[in-house]
């Protein structure tokens, strides 16, 4: 095979990459509905045994389709290997259950998604597990944090639901310096966005459920990194067992092929709709990392290739002029999650944090009249006429 002169572009590989594996000759790869593999005979299964052929055994550690969308996730992350999970969740507890040590210490961030809070105050716990809570930009707070028994700095970038993005390189160093490594959420950029183990990181983890999935149809999860590092979360993964069916394994395949071509859309309607909330009388304040408004404005730039269709704003009024509105919009549908071809509106006081005291709201910084907004792939004058109709019931 002659060696690629340059990279090829994302839409390219979002098509091909991982497939024309020449086992079946189907253009689109089969799946691979069963639950085990069978052996020739025993000598087969001898050989399998002691590591002389490498080949499918039991549908808990592999299957062929898995690997399909794998590889595909690897190579658009520039990543040695993927492990697929059956959510995003399920990614993330297991890589943590994967990496620490009973009384282990990690570092994480403030705006989070709320039920990874939860695992670490819940389950990690358990484990005599500490954690120590820094702003996501407070570089120094990061360094201060730091012990020498930290396993990991553990962060979204951008965070839910102030899309605050971290100084990864900058992160990464101060890591590093204290044998330190960084694992980044990366659900709401997505590879085209933002290649996070090209910056620094150490792991990459996805709820697929979102963009890379993108049509609101179903549940998955995924981790990548190097193989080294991918080489006990995959082992935990076939003790844990959260692992993703075959038939949904085919679905993020298929979505996945469109991940370069939507996240364009996405990420002119997230900025479309940004600017045009940005600066109208009923809104009070906009959260989009590609507003100069936004406090890392200059970090996202620099490190991001768009900034996609997550716009969190603050209504101009209360909890109920913030109802009025949600309940005017006619396009976006009101239910929770993000990252589908369908435009999600939510209000995170009433949805991801409807369960918790005002106080603790109010530290979390989820305030009564804020609106987390998923833009699809509507057209952007659709959204925001929309949006400014609804605007009209505050
Ligand atoms: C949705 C989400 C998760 C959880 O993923 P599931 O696929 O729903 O389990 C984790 N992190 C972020 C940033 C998310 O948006």
């Amino acid at each position: 095979m002659t060696k690629p002169t340059r990279r090829a572009g994302d839409s390219t590989r979002a098509v091909h990459a991982g497939q024309r594996d020449g086992e079946s000759h189907a253009l689109v790869p089969p799946i691979h509905q069963t639950s085990t593999f069978w052996f020739r005979d025993s000598a087969e299964l001898r050989e399998f045994a002691e590591g002389r052929l490498e080949r499918d055994e039991y549908g808990r550690y592999s299957n062929p389709t898995w690997r399909v969308v794998e590889h595909k996730l690897s190579d658009l992350e520039g990543a040695e290997e993927t492990v697929l999970f059956s959510s995003g969740m399920s990614a993330a507890t297991t890589t943590f259950l994967a990496l620490l040590p009973k009384g282990g210490h990690i570092v994480v961030t403030n705006d989070c998604y709320r039920r990874t809070r939860q695992f670490i105050q819940q389950f990690l716990s358990k484990l005599e597990v500490e954690a120590t809570v820094i702003e996501p930009a407070n570089t120094a707070a990061l360094k201060d944090a730091l012990r020498d028994d930290t396993v990991f700095f553990f962060t979204e970038s951008p965070t839910n639901p102030y899309l605050r993005v971290i100084d990864l390189p900058e992160a990464a160093r101060i890591c590093h310096e204290r044998g330190t490594k960084v694992i980044i959420d990366g659900t709401f950029a997505t590879p085209i966005n933002h290649r996070p183990l090209d910056q620094g990181a150490d792991l990459v983890v996805h709820s697929a459920t979102k963009y890379l999935g993108g049509h609101n149809d179903l549940i998955a999860g995924t981790v990548s990194g190097g193989a080294e590092e991918i080489k006990p979360v995959r082992e935990a993964c076939g003790v844990l067992g959260g692992i993703l069916d075959p038939h949904a394994a085919y679905l993020l395949l298929r979505g996945m092929k469109t991940l370069a071509l939507r996240m364009e859309r996405h990420n002119a309607n997230g900025l479309a709709v940004a600017r045009a909330l940005e600066g109208h009388p009923k809104v009070r304040r906009v959260h989009y990392p590609g507003l100069a408004s936004h406090p890392d404005h200059a970090v996202a730039s620099q490190l991001m290739k768009g900034f996609a269709g997550v716009v969190t704003f603050e209504i101009e009024g209360d909890l109920e002029a913030a109802i009025r509105f949600t309940d005017a919009c006619r396009v976006p549908y009101i239910a929770p999650s993000l990252g589908g071809v369908d435009a999600l509106v939510e209000m995170p006081v009433l949805m991801s944090y409807w369960d918790y005291p005002p106080e603790e709201r109010q530290a979390y910084g989820i305030t009564d009249s804020l609106v987390r907004l998923s833009c699809g792939i509507e057209d952007a004058e659709d959204l925001i006429e929309d949006l400014e109709q609804a605007l009209t019931q505050v």
